[in-house]
């Protein structure tokens, strides 16, 4: 201060606490523009200096809720010399801050005083906010999540619902709309009052309310029907609550164990509930659980949990399935296909996680790495420099395929690859969804160097002026019309698509080929190269 006073200002003036250093005689030696706006916003920091802090003091203690605890703390403090750090102030108008306090002695004296404040209402909001709400979960019944999942478990294996029983998730819907019309107490207290009719019915041990707005039951009874039968009963959508007139919708998910003996626990079992009111808001009726949807839900939960941890243990694997120039068979390349081995459910095919992991939005983690595995691959599997490899991305938006042309421009230079070697498949159904904007991403991934493929061609509805300012430079005939093609019609077809593919200077490969008849066919309609189990199956790369 001695030194550059003036610097010290201006850091002085620039901290966001306010900040009041007094001397030994308590006169305002400095104060700071934080200080001045926190209690005398439009007060130059320079005018205090001089001014008597007792007297100051006594004159402020109106802007606190307590003044006179305010004036009593502030006085013990200096005269105890005691140092504080966060001590807490309401102000009168509302807002909260904490100060600081230290003091510089020489021997006993002290000869200089030390306050910093600051404003925390803000933070100070957010606890209050917290604490209300765990206020209000404890008097309406909601517990911590896991600690409730937990227990509800342990009934669901109590009552034998695991066994032989079911289990609901029920969820109350349009809470905004109620809770419009009823205000947030009145909201809490229709959600009240659904657990307590639930309760009534099914015991109060078997249902608990689990989070949010979502209801879990379990029961002994194996009958889904009877079970949403039931829930429907109690959960009587027209009601009277608080003089309003108020319709209570739900979306119910029921999974039933009786014929299921592979649930481990009940708390599996509440996953799949709780799964089945997801899809049950998306298709707005009541749902039961199927065979199908238990395993998508299953898959949905894995990847939900541990896509990541699995991708990194190495529980996915890629397989290479060869294509072949059908007239002589001499394999010019291959397509990488994702398998999942999953430690507990098995070797799982893409059909069983790539179209849920799409659904979750996080299939482009998986794109991600298989790009990366294929490039490595290019390198350390099949160096030959002429040996092209398919990669299946699904773009299923725009900017995740932006992302992944520069994970391929990365790759590529990383592991050293020929970019021309690669060739990215894309359905052709992706095409149609976003024209321009898939258009702008396959000239990306050309611009890395590499092929394009269009997948499934022929099933998808992409139309011929769309092909024409497509950057591609293999089409793959669907599977479909390999099966059908004794039938002369489809013969044709694939005649055409041959001629599409040569107008637009493309290769055209038939997917699927199981037959020597099919090739034999194939070749006859002009289809030079081909995929398929009598071609070569997806396999591990054989070193
Ligand atoms: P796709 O790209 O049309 O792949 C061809 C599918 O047909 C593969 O199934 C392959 O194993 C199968 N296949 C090959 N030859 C024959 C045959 O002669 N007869 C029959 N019946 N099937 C044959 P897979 O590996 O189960 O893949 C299914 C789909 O999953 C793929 O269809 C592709 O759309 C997707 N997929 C596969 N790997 C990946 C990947 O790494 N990333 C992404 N995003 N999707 C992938
Ligand atoms: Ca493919
Ligand atoms: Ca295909």
């Amino acid at each position: 201060m001695q030194q550059d006073p003036q610097r010290l200002n201006v850091v002085f003036g620039h901290l966001h606490e306010g900040v009041l250093v007094e001397d030994a005689a308590r006169r305002v030696r400095l104060a700071n523009t934080a200080f001045t706006e926190l209690f005398t916003p439009g007060m130059s920091p320079d005018d205090l200096v001089g001014v008597d802090c007792d007297a100051a003091a006594v004159q402020s203690a109106p802007l606190f809720r307590d003044p006179e605890g305010w004036l009593e703390r502030t006085r013990a403090i200096v005269a105890r010399h005691q140092p504080v750090t966060s001590e807490p102030w309401q102000l009168a108008d509302g807002r909260w801050i904490e100060r600081d306090y230290y003091v510089r002695l020489h021997g006993h004296e002290a000869y200089e005083h030390i306050w910093i404040y600051r404003d925390v209402t803000r933070q100070r909001a957010a606890v209050d906010a917290a604490v209300e709400l765990a206020q209000a979960t404890e008097r309406t019944g909601f517990r911590d999540w896991e600690v409730t999942i937990d227990r509800m478990a342990r009934r669901a294996e109590e009552v034998g619902a695991v066994q032989r029983g079911s289990m609901a998730a029920v969820k109350v819907l349009q809470m905004d709309l109620v809770n419009a019309e009823l205000g947030y107490a009145g909201g809490d207290e229709l959600l009240v009052t659904v657990l307590a009719q639930l309760r009534e019915r099914f015991g109060h041990d078997n249902v608990e309310r689990l989070k949010g707005t979502v209801f879990g039951v379990v029961t002994a009874d194996a009958d889904p029907d009877r079970l949403l039968r039931d829930l429907h009963e109690v959960l009587d959508p027209t009601r009277i609550e608080a003089d309003h007139f108020v319709t209570l919708s739900t979306a119910i998910g029921v999974v039933t164990t009786g014929d299921i003996t592979d649930v481990r626990t009940g708390r599996e079992l509440f996953e799949l509930a709780r799964y089945a009111v997801r899809e049950g808001q998306r298709h707005p009726a009541d749902l039961v659980m199927d065979l199908r949807l238990r395993n998508k839900a299953r898959i949905a939960h894995e990847l939900e949990s541990r896509l990541p941890e699995a991708l990194e243990s190495g529980e996915f694997v890629l397989h290479y399935q060869p294509i072949v120039r059908m007239a002589g068979t001499r394999t010019i390349g291959y397509e990488a296909l994702v398998r999942w081995e999953h430690p507990v459910h098995g070797l799982l095919a893409p059909d069983a996680f790539i179209p849920v992991a799409e659904e979750l939005g996080v299939v482009a983690r998986i794109d991600r790495w298989v790009i990366e595995q294929v490039c490595r691959a290019a390198r350390d599997t099949f160096p030959d420099d002429a040996t092209l490899l398919g990669i299946n991305l699904s773009t299923k938006s725009a900017a995740d395929g932006l992302a992944l042309v520069q994970v391929l421009r990365d790759c590529v230079a990383e592991y050293e690859v020929n970019a021309r070697r690669l060739v990215v498949e894309v359905t052709e159904s992706a095409v149609a969804d976003d024209l321009p904007a898939f258009i702008t991403v396959m000239r990306k991934f050309r611009s890395v160097g590499v092929s394009v493929g269009i997948d499934d061609f022929g099933v998808g509805s992409s139309t011929l002026a769309a092909l024409r300012l497509l950057p591609f430079n293999y089409l793959k005939i669907d599977r479909s019309f390999v099966i059908d093609l004794h039938d002369a019609r489809v013969q044709d077809l694939i005649r055409l698509i041959v001629a599409i593919g040569h107008t637009f200077s493309a290769e055209v490969i038939a997917e699927g080929v199981e037959t020597q008849d099919q090739a034999d066919l194939l070749l006859r309609c002009g289809v030079g190269m081909g995929q398929g189990w009598l071609l070569g199956r997806p396999a591990l790369p054989q070193p």
